[in-house]
C-alpha cells in the first residue's frame, strides 16, 4: 500500500513532514535536516578527529630519537644558556629527566625492576622560571611539550575541562602522533589553585578541588586514559583516542604563596631539643630551599597526589641582580631581541648600566617575577619602535636611567601600580 503524504517521516527520529524543515527521500526512507547534520557532525569525528586512518598512519611514522648520549650534566649546562640562577632546580630536573629517559631507553633490561616515574613538583613564585625550565628541556630532548593551567578542570559533570584534555593538547602539539605524545613532557600549572577546601578531609567533600586531584592520580602515575582528541568536554558522538601515560613525564607547578611559613614553623619545631648552633645554620632568607613534601599538604593537595609527583624542588625568588642577568645574558634575553629589531633598523640600541638597574628595580616592585621585565621593555621602547624606523639620521639610541624613568612613569604599568 502506498503511504499517504502525511504519513512521511524522518526514518531515523521519526519527525514527520510537518516537524520537519526538509524531508530527503533515499530508496527506502527519509532523513530530516536535523538528522543530516548530525549525521555530518559523526562522520567529521570519525575520520578527522578521531582515531579512524589518519591518526593511525601517524603512530606508524619514524619517531625521533631521544639523545642518547647526554648525561645529567649536559642538560644542566643546556639549561643554563636559557635560564639564569636557580641552580638546585636546574640540578634536580637534570637528574629527574636523565633517569626518566633512562628507564625508557633500557625498559628490556630493567627486569623485575620497576623503576617508578619522577613526576616533579616545582615550587615558586610566578615569574621565576617554572614554565621556562619544563619548556627548555622538552625543546632539548626534543619530545612534545604542553602547558595546562590545573585551575581550568572540574570533575566530570561541573563546567570546565576534563583532567582528560590535558593528554589532547599534547597529542594537538605533536599532530596526533600518539608515540611521540607518549613520551612528551606535561607542564600543569598552578596546581595550588586546585586545593580541597578545608583542612579536614573526612568532613569536606569538595568536589571541584578533591575531585579534580583524583582524577589525576591514575594519569600521573602511568595509564591508559580515553582522551578526547579536541579537548573539553566528552560528547557521546567524540571518538576517543588511547592514550599510555606511563612514559609521559609530569611537571607540576605552582607558587603556594605563604609556604614559607609552614616551612618556618616546621623548622622551629624540628629545631627545639638541639644545639642553638643548628638553628642558626638556617637561612632565614631563604626558606624555600628546605622544602618538604609535607609543607604541601597544608595546601589541600591529597596525600596521593602529592605522592605521585615524587621529585620536589624550589626557585628562588628573583633578586635585582638575578633580574638583570634575565635582561642580558640568555641565549636569547630580552635586551638580546629588542637589540635585534634596532638592527634591523640599522640603528644601534645601548642601554647604561643604571637603565638596566633601574628596570630590575621595578620589575622586583611590581612582584611580577621577571615577566614584568618584558612590560617595562614595552614602555621603555615602543616610542623610539614607533618613531625611529626610517630616520636615517639616528645611527645610536641610547638609553639612560632618567628616559627609562619617564618612559616607564606615562606608562599604563605605572598607572596599575598606582591603582594596586
Ligand atoms: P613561572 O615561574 O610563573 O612559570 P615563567 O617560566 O613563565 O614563570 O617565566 C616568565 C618569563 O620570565 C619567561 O618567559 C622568561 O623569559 C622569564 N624568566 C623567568 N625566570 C627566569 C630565569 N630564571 N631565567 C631567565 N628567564 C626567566
Amino acid at each position: 500500500m502506498r503511504k499517504s503524504k502525511q504519513d512521511v517521516r524522518c526514518s531515523f527520529c521519526g519527525r514527520d513532514k510537518s516537524e520537519a524543515l526538509l524531508l530527503i527521500a533515499g530508496i527506502s526512507g527519509h532523513i530530516c535536516e536535523v538528522c543530516t547534520e548530525q549525521a555530518g557532525e559523526i562522520v567529521d569525528d570519525e575520520l578527522l578527529d578521531g582515531t579512524g586512518g589518519f591518526h593511525e598512519m601517524k603512530v606508524d611514522g619514524e619517531l625521533p630519537a631521544l639523545p642518547t648520549d647526554i648525561r645529567p650534566k649536559d642538560i644542566k649546562a643546556h639549561l643554563d644558556q636559557y635560564v639564569i640562577g636557580q641552580g638546585d632546580a636546574k640540578k634536580i630536573l637534570s637528574v629527574a629527566v636523565y633517569n626518566h629517559y633512562k628507564r625508557l631507553q633500557n625498559e628490556d633490561k630493567l627486569g623485575d625492576v620497576e623503576i617508578e616515574k619522577s613526576n616533579l613538583l616545582f615550587v615558586g613564585r610566578t615569574g621565576t622560571g617554572k614554565t621556562l625550565l619544563a619548556k627548555t628541556i622538552a625543546k632539548f630532548l626534543n619530545v612534545p611539550f604542553a602547558i595546562v593551567d590545573a585551575t581550568v578542570f572540574t570533575e566530570s559533570g561541573y563546567v570546565g575541562e576534563d583532567v582528560e584534555s590535558i593528554l589532547a593538547r599534547l597529542l594537538q602539539v605533536c599532530d596526533f602522533d600518539i608515540r611521540a605524545a607518549e613520551r612528551g613532557i606535561v607542564y600543569i600549572d598552578e596546581i595550588d589553585k586546585i586545593a580541597r577546601k578545608g583542612d579536614n578531609p573526612s568532613i569536606t567533600r569538595d568536589v571541584s578541588g578533591e575531585g579534580v586531584q583524583q582524577g589525576m592520580l591514575k594519569m600521573l602515575e602511568g595509564t591508559e586514559v580515553n582522551v578526547p582528541p579536541n579537548g573539553g568536554r566528552k560528547h557521546p558522538e567524540q571518538k576517543m583516542i588511547k592514550v599510555n601515560t606511563k612514559n609521559i613525564l609530569f611537571i607540576c607547578g605552582g607558587a603556594f604563596d605563604g609556604i614559607e611559613k609552614v616551612i618556618s614553623k616546621r623548622l622551629n619545631h624540628q629545631v627545639i631539643g638541639f644545639k642553638s648552633e643548628d638553628k642558626e645554620q638556617v637561612d632565614r632568607e631563604n626558606l624555600l630551599q628546605y622544602i618538604q613534601h609535607q609543607d604541601i599538604k597544608t595546601f589541600g593537595l591529597i596525600p596521593e597526589l602529592i605522592g605521585r609527583l615524587p621529585v620536589l624542588t624550589y626557585l628562588e625568588p628573583l633578586d635585582v641582580e638575578t633580574l638583570k642577568s634575565i635582561l642580558t645574558k640568555p641565549k636569547n634575553a630580552l635586551l638580546k631581541q629588542y637589540r635585534k629589531m634596532f638592527e634591523l633598523e640599522d640603528i644601534r640600541l645601548s642601554l647604561t648600566e643604571d637603565a638596566i638597574e633601574f628596570m630590575a628595580e621595578k620589575a622586583l616592585e611590581y612582584k611580577l617575577g621577571a615577566r614584568g621585565l618584558r612590560s617595562l621593555c614595552e614602555a621603555i621602547l615602543t616610542d623610539a619602535m614607533y618613531e625611529l624606523p626610517g630616520d636615517t639620521s639616528v645611527s645610536t639610541f641610547t638609553v639612560d636611567r632618567e628616559y627609562a624613568e619617564r618612559k616607564v612613569s606615562k606608562s599604563k604599568i605605572a598607572y596599575l601600580k598606582k591603582a594596586a
